[in-house]
Order: C-alpha cells, then sequence, then structure tokens
C-alpha cells in the first residue's frame, strides 16, 4: 500500500469560514437532496445554529433506480449559491458527471465523489487537476487499498486536499442499509495521513443509528461526520429513513459536545 503520494504533504485545508480540516473537527450536516429554496435556507439555518460547519445538498443525485427523484440539478446548485450566501456557511455538494464540473466548481467549497464514482478514474483524475476539495467516498464494494488508489488518481494531478468519507459498505448483513467500516478510520490515517469523515447515514440508512454511530466515529478518531437532515424526513424526496429531524438533530450535537468530540 503506498502513501508515497500524500506523505509529507501536511494536508490542512482551509475553508472560507476559517475552518481548518483537519484540525476543527467538521460538522457536515444538511438534506440528502435540495428541493427547494426554503427546505435548503431553514435546515441551512438550523443546522448552523447548532454548530455544523459545512452545508450539504445533492443537486446531481446517483439515484438506484431511474424512477426515483434525479436532483433540481443546476436549478439545484443556483438554490445551494444563494443559500450558502445568505446563511454564510461552506457547501459541499456532489459531482457525478465530468461535463457538470464547473457548473459544480463554481458554488462548492468542497467536491463530493459519490460512492458509486469512487472506481470512475476519469472523473477522480479530472477533480485532481482543479484545485478545491476533494470528498472520496468509498465504493460501496471497495476494498481499503481501492479506496487508497482512487484517491491517489486524485492526487497525482496536483490535487491533494482529499478528504475520506467512510459511508458504509455492503456485507451479509441486510438489518442496516450498509455495514459501517469504523476500522477504516484509523486504517486511513495511519496509511494516508488524509483527513477521514464518517457518514453515519448512509452508513446504516437507519436514523436512530445515527447518533451512536457518530459517537464512535469520534472515538475512532475521525476528524468528523457528514449527517443527512431534513425539515420533514417523512416527506423527504430521498434518504428520509435516515435524516434527522430538526430536534434529533439537535439531540445529536448535545451527545456530541458532552466530550466526544
Ligand atoms: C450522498 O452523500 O449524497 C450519497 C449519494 O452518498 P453515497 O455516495 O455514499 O451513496
Ligand atoms: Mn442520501
Amino acid at each position: 500500500m503506498s502513501k508515497e503520494v500524500f506523505k509529507g504533504k501536511n494536508i490542512k485545508i482551509e475553508l472560507e469560514n476559517g475552518v481548518v480540516i483537519s484540525k476543527d473537527k467538521l460538522i457536515i450536516a444538511g438534506p440528502c437532496a435540495i428541493e427547494s429554496y426554503d427546505q435548503l435556507f431553514n435546515t441551512a439555518k438550523f443546522v448552523k445554529s447548532l454548530g455544523a460547519n459545512v452545508l450539504r445538498g445533492g443537486a446531481y443525485k446517483p439515484r438506484t433506480s431511474p424512477f426515483s427523484f434525479q436532483g433540481l440539478k443546476e436549478e439545484g446548485l443556483e438554490i445551494l449559491k444563494s443559500v450558502k450566501k445568505e446563511v454564510e456557511i461552506p457547501v459541499i455538494t456532489e459531482l457525478m458527471d465530468v461535463r457538470d464540473l464547473d457548473r459544480v466548481y463554481d458554488v462548492a467549497d468542497i467536491i463530493q465523489i459519490g460512492s458509486r464514482n469512487m472506481h470512475n478514474f476519469s472523473l477522480l483524475i479530472e477533480v485532481g487537476k482543479q484545485d478545491k476539495p476533494v470528498f472520496l467516498k468509498r465504493g460501496m464494494s471497495a476494498t481499503i487499498k481501492e479506496w487508497i488508489n482512487a484517491a491517489e488518481y486524485i492526487a497525482m494531478g496536483g490535487n491533494t486536499n482529499i478528504i475520506m468519507c467512510e459511508r458504509g459498505i455492503r456485507t451479509y448483513n441486510d438489518y442496516t442499509r450498509n455495514t459501517l467500516d469504523l476500522a477504516a478510520v484509523p486504517i486511513i490515517k495511519k496509511e494516508t495521513g488524509l483527513p477521514v469523515v464518517v457518514d453515519p447515514s448512509h452508513g446504516t440508512g437507519i436514523r436512530e443509528l445515527i447518533r451512536p454511530m457518530s459517537l464512535a466515529a469520534f472515538a475512532a478518531g475521525a476528524d468528523g461526520i457528514m449527517v443527512e437532515v431534513h425539515p420533514d424526513p417523512e416527506n423527504a424526496l430521498s434518504d428520509g429513513a435516515q435524516s434527522l429531524n430538526f430536534d434529533e438533530f439537535e439531540e445529536l450535537i448535545k451527545s456530541l459536545k458532552n466530550g466526544a468530540m
């Protein structure tokens, strides 16, 4: 396993709001998908008031079924841009297609590569040539080595500002949506020195598990968490079952502030 690409690079990513990854803990929160201006604005205001330092929101959604909501796409990016300015919070959003790179680059403070695209080497190479931090989600069936290889594809282009995101893998356990591999946190840190963020929302698919898995993520040494939050999860257009409502997010933050972070 090679860590030469990252060695001595001292990954230190400073966001517009002064947050320094991996010195400060990242709390990335927001809806799975951007559905409307009000939905994103209200969520952004709320999560920021509780200490979230990055807003998430998907405009391009890589849905398992082509019949599911595919995201608001360019309209979603416009909403994200306005909310980012209005609420003054850095934003992360997913890039699915290299043809959308300029559009996503224009809005995003951090560019997300989703689990399904971790093996999309041409996409990895292109985000490696631009200068915004890249949030690399682990492929749902990727080994640790394959995940590191994907990060190396990005780094090859010159961009070593990579945040690794453990988001669960497929195993024979079908009780949870994925099996959250928390041992990956110290392993990735040891092998690459890159910051690691845990996504317990996609990692479990079950909202009740988000708090215990977030606590466990920080105990394992994670540099942050990414959590889906929605004003009305029961009516969310995607991933409602794993999204926290505002009260639940507040409970999560209270638990984390109790010394876990
Ligand atoms: C997401 O975070 O919006 C997402 C689609 O997650 P993943 O790529 O991990 O499935
Ligand atoms: Mn989601």
